[in-house]
């Protein structure tokens, strides 16, 4: 999860710009934690704890207002009263990376994947999207080879992951079916995490939640360097990173029913 974090941390400052330079330092001052991480760690929070989706969501949005938040989606957090509002937008698989992490088995992570979407972008392209991201998470976690995840999700979710298709800019492009073969793209051809995250950064545009997801993704196939790892973690609010610190400590610990793993699916307090 941290390296959906990076992503967004990294890309912040190109958000909306003209795609950067190669070569680009990857943590500058004018870096920041925006939406994207915000509500990533609100997922793994609700996950983690046994907590209603969308009131977590709501809550970490209330304490972090000003993070570039989408306006349908403020004004979802900022209203109880409201329902899902038929989003197809990106917010749904840019803030799943946890759920990638937090099972082990492909039909789970489609099914929490749905559910944490559902709260707010409950279209089914933005439904789908965040199944594909929390599947290749799974599928890299487990070990799959590149090319064995790429065709699994190309014909699953029907992504054209081509190269010269999925990664051709498009310009600014928030929806699910738009940004997220180019984020997986960016991901599978890349040779390192690095590079996966300076590869979806140079497409320009939402570049936070393209390098979110890249940088979620390309963390499960290469892991995250440490240096990056820090950096990240340095830009983070303190509740924000006790919710990262108890999670690392939870994918550490193992799956469910293996030595002190709490139950994720069930509220909290009714763990083993
Ligand atoms: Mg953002």
């Amino acid at each position: 999860m941290l390296g959906a974090i990076a992503g967004d941390i990294i890309g912040s400052r190109f958000e909306g710009g003209p795609p950067p330079p190669p070569g680009f330092p990857l943590f500058h001052p004018d870096c920041r934690f925006t939406d994207d991480t915000v509500c990533t760690v609100a997922v793994a929070a609700a996950l983690l704890d046994g907590t209603d989706m969308a009131g977590t969501l709501r809550a970490f949005v209330r304490r972090h207002p000003d993070r570039g938040y989408g306006g349908m989606f403020l004004r979802w957090a900022l209203d109880d009263a409201q329902g899902p509002y038929g989003s197809w937008g990106n917010g749904a698989p840019m803030r799943g990376a946890a759920v990638g992490w937090l099972t082990e088995e492909e039909a789970d992570a489609r099914d929490l994947a749905a559910l944490q979407a559902n709260v707010t972008h409950n279209h089914p392209a933005a439904v789908a999207a965040a199944q594909a991201v929390a599947e290749a998470i799974v599928r890299f976690r487990r070990g799959d080879d590149v090319a064995a995840v790429r065709d699994h999700i190309a014909r699953t979710y029907r992504y054209d992951l081509r190269p010269e298709s999925a990664l051709a800019s498009s310009g600014f492009d928030v929806s699910a079916a738009g940004t997220t073969p180019a984020a997986l793209a960016a991901a599978f051809e890349a040779e390192d995490w690095e590079a996966a995250v300076r590869t979806a950064v140079g497409l320009g545009g939402d570049t936070d939640t393209l390098a979110c997801i890249t940088g979620a993704v390309a963390e499960a196939r290469f892991g995250l360097p440490a240096p990056v790892a820090a950096a990240a973690r340095d830009h983070l609010a303190e509740d924000l990173a006790m919710v990262l610190t108890h999670f690392e400590a939870r994918v550490a610990a193992g799956p469910p029913g293996t030595q002190a793993a709490g139950a994720m699916h069930l509220p909290s307090g009714s763990g083993p």
